[in-house]
């Protein structure tokens, strides 16, 4: 992973650090659709009274204070929420934030993967445990980063994606005008859900066999057999904590549906394919 330096002005952070780094304090810039570099160029002037190691966007690492440096990002002259984590003893790394329509903070998958693969990499640098990857809302219980503070599933999505090396992510289905949300897995931009949560959303029933391996997905016209696990298979899967991934087009394909997005809900939507929904005319005839 590149990452790319402009050091904040020496008014902005503490020279030097007696502590160990033991902490991951992540953090939001509370900005819509800021840069990484902008941040960093912001801290070049003197006096900002903060300061953050790393700042990530959706394309770039920028570093801003040396990790042996102290920058200013969780310290608070109120109370502290957190036994340990202070600015002595951790790294603070801001992830670059965007605004929705209704004004709510989010990540864009591409800033939270950027974020990831840093965090994992300090983590392998000072042999920091997953427990000690905190929130800035944790030490000081201010509402930062408002994404994984308002959002709970997202902040645990971001723990799992630091553990298992897959990116989890809350998406939105939607199947006549039900609309449910699941955690699928984000590879390269391909959405791998599990396959209960799909037949659960599809209403389909659901059914192992441990002799063929060979899991069943009771469709409207037949059958359908879904192979996960060996040479056969019909469906890529990822198996994550003992659940099949699959990915979401693949399965719906395999189903009958066509997949497309819902702008009114924010929602992939599954639709009958037009050729089995001409074969049901038919067959209702
Ligand atoms: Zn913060």
């Amino acid at each position: 992973m590149k990452i790319n330096k402009l050091i904040a002005h020496s008014s902005n952070f503490t020279k030097g650090r007696k502590q160990k780094i033991q902490f991951l304090v992540i953090h939001y810039t509370a900005n819509n659709g800021d840069l990484a570099k902008s941040n960093c160029n912001y801290f070049k002037s003197p006096n900002r009274n903060a300061s953050a190691h790393y700042f990530v966007d959706e394309k770039e690492v920028w570093q801003s204070v040396e990790d042996n440096d102290i920058a200013w990002h969780c310290g608070t002259s109120g109370k502290y929420y957190h036994s340990k984590c202070r600015n002595d003893n951790a790294i603070g790394i801001e992830l670059c934030s965007e605004k929705d329509s209704k004004g709510n903070y989010y990540f864009t998958n591409e800033t939270i993967n950027n974020a990831v693969g840093l965090v994992k990499m300090l983590m392998e640098k000072y042999n920091i445990p997953i427990e000690n990857i905190v929130r800035h809302y944790d030490v000081t219980h201010k509402n930062c980063p408002a994404p994984f503070v308002n959002n709970n599933t997202a902040w645990d999505n971001f723990k799992d994606s630091l553990m298992e090396g897959y990116m989890f992510v809350e998406r939105n289905y939607s199947y006549n005008g039900k609309v449910k949300s699941f955690n699928v897995i984000n590879e390269n931009g391909e959405n791998f859900i599990k396959v209960r949560d799909l037949a659960d959303l599809l209403n389909k029933n659901i059914s192992y066999d441990s002799n063929t391996k060979i899991t069943n997905l009771d469709d409207i016209f037949n059958n359908v057999k879904v192979e996960v696990g060996n040479t056969k298979t019909t469906v890529q899967a990822i198996n994550s904590g003992g659940f099949n991934f699959v990915k979401v087009r693949d399965l719906a394909d395999v189903l009958g549906f066509e997949t497309g997005y819902n702008e009114t809900n924010n929602s992939i939507f599954f639709k009958l394919k037009k050729s089995i929904v001409d074969k049901l005319k038919i067959f209702k005839k």
